[in-house]
């Protein structure tokens, strides 16, 4: 099945979606059907499932059949495949229609970057979600036609493989798509900056002519976007530092010397021109306030006709929320999609909801979904699971159940069969007959020492509870990691933080014990009163520490619009940078009672 999806108003693709929704298992199986159909022949399936025919097989026989005879799979699982494609193999591997194009994933929440297969049929559904998305916020916020975004987005480059593959992030390839086109041709607001900002390569050159063209136009900006919250809340960072520079282009028509890029000088130069002195007078008025108030209401002060500021803020983003909200006042704050560079996943159909709280809707058109039921560990001896979820065996979309979590299986068009993609969701409710899902964190990523096991979101709300402290102390937490010492004896947790602000000593000792304290996980709990995880060291780094790991990130081919700062970290190189800028030390001492 192509991701059909009815073309037109957003009332048509909101009836299209409750269609879907009110048919979600049928249309699940629908969807087996034909990813099954379009590559029957490749070598993976045939491997597992040989010469059944499917045609005649009824719904269900097809999914048993097809769950019982392909096994569950990872990413290294289908790794051989996919380096054979890179390496120009022509026969058909995992789908019948050549793969052209390899995306690579993020790599920020595991370490390591992945390749992942690429086709139209991603570019189709980014195009599909976008607009599905759309359709539902415009239910509640209105946007006038013309309007503009203002999108802090970023491309990465692209390479060939030597078996004369393109390779670049999942955004990357959408951005050189034929649908995003179609996208800036249908849809009735335009990006502000033109497609040489997006894709300079430079993510800081690209920022200072995103912020630069957002003002130019802004009164015309009917939205805030970006990919992941991070890159709003580090652009609005950087704003704090080059405003004046903004004001004095737009107020010359010039552009500051800091952009080299050749096509990107032309191509903002075409923009601005003409020189505008009041609109810069406005500008830097408003800004000499907002500086007083150390940047509080930003957003709407700048951008006065904006509705609101669209986002991924869920998961490792939420961090980011506080600051977001500071900059972005009373104006509202709608959660982006959920998605991976696999496949997309779910649609935010209640805009209004605060990101805390909000949930996606499957799109049963998208993949075949499968769920492994999880259960958090209780058993102190840990020896049950491989991380602190025991597993059960995988259902169906239509097996789900309200209040439990799940990792999702997925099989795409793109040729992965029953992959896990390590993501932990919890199902919270139905949309009609499809699962909403809160994203709960990455299944790997983990602090242990021994019989201890926290995830990114138990680590999260540690974080958030010492946090609290230095905000009284009107400090600001930028950003964080940890790490799980166990080269010495008791092993222990090391977190590490990047504040704003002063703060006395005797404060981050306060919240270095209130975290070590803080941890519910029971075999943490009984290890620290045993001693057999030592104290938890809270590590303060110096300023631009955070801003380094990303540019390494960056350095190796990750893109802006798809950094996620790693919640944990085993990573050398990045120990390594997170130990050099540490410059102060402070360790809990005696565990509670
Ligand atoms: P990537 O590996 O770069 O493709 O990133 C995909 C991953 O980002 C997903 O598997 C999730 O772990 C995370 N992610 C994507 N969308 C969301 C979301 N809306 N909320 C939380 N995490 C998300």
């Amino acid at each position: 099945m192509e991701p059909t999806m009815a073309n037109g108003s957003s009332s048509d693709i909101i009836s299209w979606f409750e269609d879907v929704s009110e048919n979600a298992p049928s249309v699940q199986t629908q969807t087996l059907r034909r990813i099954l159909q379009l590559n029957f022949s490749v070598e993976y399936l045939k491997k597992w499932m040989g010469e059944v025919s499917i045609e005649d097989m009824e719904d269900e026989a097809l999914e048993s059949l097809y769950t019982s005879l392909v096994p569950l799979a990872s990413h290294a699982d289908f790794e051989p495949y996919v380096q054979m494609i890179a390496d120009g193999e022509k026969a058909a591997l995992i789908t019948q229609e050549p793969i052209t194009t390899l995306s690579l994933s993020s790599g920020t929440t595991d370490g390591r970057q992945k390749y992942v297969p690429f086709t139209r049929h991603s570019s189709k559904t980014t195009l599909q979600i976008f607009k599905l998305a759309a359709a539902y916020r415009s239910r509640i916020y209105s946007i006038k036609e013309g309007g503009r975004i203002l999108e802090f987005i970023y491309s990465s480059k692209q390479f060939k493989t030597k078996g004369g593959i393109t390779v670049g992030t999942a955004t990357t390839h959408y951005y050189a798509s034929e649908e995003f086109k179609i996208k800036q041709r249908e849809t009735k607001s335009y990006i502000c900056s033109p497609e040489e900002v997006i894709s300079s390569g430079d993510y800081k050159q690209s920022t200072y002519c995103h912020l630069l063209l957002g003002l130019y136009f802004n009164d015309q900006v009917e939205f805030i976007a970006s990919t992941f919250a991070f890159s709003i809340v580090q652009s609005f960072r950087s704003f704090e530092e080059s405003w004046k520079d903004i004001c004095n282009d737009i107020r010359d028509g010039t552009l500051s010397s800091k952009i080299t890029i050749p096509s990107v000088r032309k191509a903002v130069l075409d923009i601005i021109s003409v020189p505008n002195p009041s609109l810069a007078k406005r500008v830097i008025s408003k800004c000499v306030e907002l500086e007083e108030m150390d940047w509080f209401g930003l957003i709407p002060k700048l951008w006065p006709n904006a509705k609101y500021v669209y986002s991924i803020m869920t998961g490792s983003m939420q961090h980011y929320l506080t600051k977001l909200r500071h900059y972005a006042g009373d104006l509202p704050l709608v959660s982006g999609d959920y998605g991976s560079t696999e496949s997309w996943i779910g649609v935010n159909v209640d805009p209004c909801c605060p990101p805390e709280k909000v949930s996606f809707a499957v799109v049963p058109t998208f993949s075949y979904f499968e769920f492994i039921p999880l259960n958090r560990s209780e058993n102190e001896d840990g020896k049950s699971a491989i991380d602190d979820f025991i597993e059960g065996d995988p259902v169906p979309l239509s097996n789900v159940k309200i209040g439990k979590q799940y990792e999702i299986v997925l099989t795409t068009f793109t040729g992965l069969y029953r992959y896990r993609l390590g993501d932990v969701v919890e199902v919270v409710g139905f949309h009609r007959n499809t699962p909403k899902l809160n994203f709960i964190c990455r299944r790997k990523l983990i602090l242990t020492v021994n019989i201890d096991k926290n995830t990114e979101n138990d680590l999260q709300l540690v974080v958030e509870k010492g946090s609290k402290i230095l905000r009284k102390a009107r400090a600001e937490l930028v950003d964080f990691t940890s790490h799980a010492e166990v080269v010495k004896n008791p092993g222990h947790y090391i977190i590490y933080w990047e504040i704003k602000g002063e703060v006395e000593e005797r404060i981050l000792e306060e919240c270095c014990r209130e975290m070590d304290a803080s941890f519910v996980d029971h075999g943490y709990v009984v290890s620290r009163r045993s001693n057999s995880i030592g104290p938890l060291e809270l590590c303060i780094v110096e300023k631009g520490t955070f801003k380094k790991i990303m540019e390494n990130f960056i350095a190796n081919g990750a893109a802006l619009s798809q950094f996620k700062t790693p919640r944990c970290t085993s990573n050398q190189v990045l120990l390594r940078i997170l130990n050099l800028c540490t410059i102060k030390r402070f360790h809990s001492t005696a565990y509670g009672p």
